[in-house]
């Protein structure tokens, strides 16, 4: 079969929901809503499930593209308007936050408080949706549609035949609006009121659409298909909250001990979950058992959440492997080049570095971690980086704890220095905090400094300091005559910052020993000229060495970092004082083995301590 024959794989999540069906398919008890008319026509075998990603990606099986009305699982979706409209404390004074134990259509009031006890029963929606904005039914009317439509990503429409049903039948309701006007709990005309409370349960959607409602619920208010928001970000939890509490009519208390998602359920047979930050879940069947939930949906619903550990309340320990490992100064070294003395004082004194590897989310108990190793760092240690380049998202509780760090080890014994703090104005703080002083772009460079404050706190050569042609690996131990010689042979080049000492690709017929100033190694690095800096090399460090023994062309780009001297020999001078002084010839070669064998002896430790 050709390639492109091939069908494309069913997502998992897709043959996982087929599953849930087939296993909730043969729940045949309850029975159909038929106190209004137009709900009574709806086909008990209707079974449809979905799920909604908070990256927009949808799972549908079954009957997940019929059309029904939305009818209670508006809502929350309404509440959500008025609290963007008025604000939470206005809200508050319509409707409290209160689970009420009573059924849905209860005429059951907070008396103490004169308002209906929650919005997600009939006497608290309807007093929201006294609240729906806008001058006159219509408009009121179509910016309830619109709103739902945001939700769901798409143009929602309003079963007029069911609106109509219900607002012949809905003497229920009127009952409840007419002790709730009585009692001076709603304003403005009932009966208007009342047909907004009609239209917004006649919205018709699918299970498909949603899943897309919860999960922009899950989202923070922003449908993740459209990006458009439909709910601000301080809104979404007051919905989600009285969703947990109150969404599941009498069951409400039950479902969260049992399933444990903020959801809310409709007399279509629908329920509508949320797992915050992560999916939206729809279930629809229309079969209702006895308080009035979807049979189907509310066991596919239970078996997901079973499935998957999805309880809200079912929180693992967080933040446990925050630190990835801790590495020492002596194992890791920086890509600095060292000269041989400098390389003696950092194999004696750099186990006063620590390094701590951070990984994983930086949320508040993960971030108190790292904050407690780091301080644990710092009794042992005097040079500490943070290095939290595998950090995942963080949090503003994340870097409120890290800025905290930051400031109280602003002065004090020892240094705390911060490599890869994430961008982002959450982190604005702990930038500030730190100071540019503390703050590198990577580890290397944050490891380079506390190098050179070791070097510079035991007398060793500090970075800076000129070298003569003898402190290089390569021309140590050399008798003074010899070196004398090569000295006198050598070429003495300047480089100014930026300019290329050596080229990549240029043939490799020169070594160089850095005297003074500070260059770095580069590759090219993709399009645009782009380059990343692979080492550094400082006075007592060579550059192409190894031609010595192979020719060749240069590998690499080095570039002076700092107004630059070197001494420069070609190789086929120094090739040419060998052949007429066999001691220099075995001097050299023994300086490249050793300095060879101390590269690798060097890698092999810095492996061990990564893998350890
Ligand atoms: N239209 C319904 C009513 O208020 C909505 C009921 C529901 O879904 O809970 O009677």
């Amino acid at each position: 079969m050709p390639l492109d024959a091939v069908p494309p794989a069913r997502p998992a999540l897709e043959t996982y929901l087929e599953e849930v069906r087939a296993a909730c398919l043969g729940l045949e008890s309850g029975a159909v809503a038929d106190y209004i008319p137009e709900l009574a026509k709806a086909d008990p075998s209707w079974f449809g499930l979905a799920i909604a990603t908070t990256d927009g990606a949808v799972f549908a099986v079954g009957d997940c593209d019929q059309p029904f009305t939305i009818q209670s699982v508006s809502k929350p979706f309404v509440y959500g308007l008025a609290l963007d409209t008025l604000g939470r404390a206005q809200v508050m004074k319509h409707v409290g936050v209160e689970p009420t134990g009573a059924a849905f259509n209860a005429t059951l009031m907070d008396e103490e408080n004169n308002r209906p006890f929650n919005p997600m029963v009939n006497a608290g929606a309807i007093a929201v949706s006294a609240l729906i904005p806008g001058e006159g039914y219509a408009a009121r009317r179509a910016a309830m549609r619109d709103l739902l439509s945001r939700y769901a990503g798409r143009e929602l429409a309003i079963d007029e035949t069911v609106f109509h049903s219900e607002r012949d039948t809905g003497e229920r309701n009127r009952t409840i609006a007419a002790i709730m006007r009585q009692a001076r709990m709603l304003d403005g005309d009932p009966d208007e009121i009342l047909d907004l409370y009609f239209s917004q349960c006649s919205v018709t959607v699918t299970c498909r659409d949603l899943a897309l409602m919860a999960a922009t619920l899950a989202n923070g208010g922003v449908n993740p298909r459209t990006g458009v928001r439909a709910l601000s970000a301080q809104s979404a939890p007051d919905v989600l909250t009285v969703m947990n509490s109150c969404g599941m009519y009498n069951y409400a208390g039950e479902w969260s001990y049992e399933v444990g998602i903020p959801a809310k359920s409709g007399v279509s047979g629908c329920i509508a979950a949320v797992i915050p930050g992560q999916i939206g879940i729809a279930a629809f069947s229309p079969r209702l058992d006895r308080v009035g939930n979807s049979v189907r949906a509310i066991a596919a619903c239970k078996r997901i959440a079973e499935d998957f550990g999805l309880h809200v309340f079912k929180t693992p320990p967080r933040g446990e492997s925050v630190v990835r490992r801790t590495l020492r100064g002596d194992a890791v070294r920086s890509k600095r080049q060292w000269s041989p003395a400098q390389q003696s004082a950092l194999d004696a004194y750099g186990g006063e570095i620590r390094i701590l590897e951070a990984q994983g989310g930086l949320f508040f108990a993960s971030a108190e971690r790292l904050v407690r190793a780091a301080t644990a760092a710092r009794g042992e240690a005097s040079h500490v980086i943070l290095d939290l380049r595998r950090t995942a998202e963080a949090d503003a509780a994340g870097a409120a704890l890290l800025a905290r760090l930051a400031r109280d080890t602003a002065t004090g014994p020892g240094s705390l220095l911060f490599a890869h703090v994430p961008a982002g104005d959450d982190w604005a703080s702990v930038r500030a905090a730190a100071g540019a002083a503390r703050l590198f772009a990577d580890r290397d460079s944050a490891l380079e400094a506390c190098e050179a404050a070791i070097l510079a706190a035991h007398a060793a050569p500090a970075p800076d300091d000129p070298a003569p042609l003898g402190a290089a690996a390569l021309f140590r131990a050399l008798p003074a005559p010899t070196l004398a010689a090569l000295d006198a042979r050598a070429r003495r080049m300047r480089f100014a910052p930026g300019d290329v000492i050596v080229r990549e690709g240029d043939p490799a017929d020169s070594v160089l020993a850095i005297l003074s100033g500070a260059a770095s190694v580069r590759l090219a690095a993709g399009e645009g000229g782009r380059s990343v800096r692979i080492a550094a090399i400082g006075p007592g460090g060579t550059i192409g060495e190894l031609a010595l023994l192979d020719g060749g062309v240069r590998s690499a780009d080095v570039v002076a970092d700092a107004p630059t001297t070197c001494a420069v020999l070609s190789t086929d001078d120094l090739r040419s004082l060998m052949a007429g002084d066999p001691s220099l010839a075995r001097a050299l070669t023994a300086n490249l083995a050793r300095d060879l064998a101390a590269r690798l002896r060097a890698a092999n430790r810095e492996i061990r301590a990564l893998e350890a």
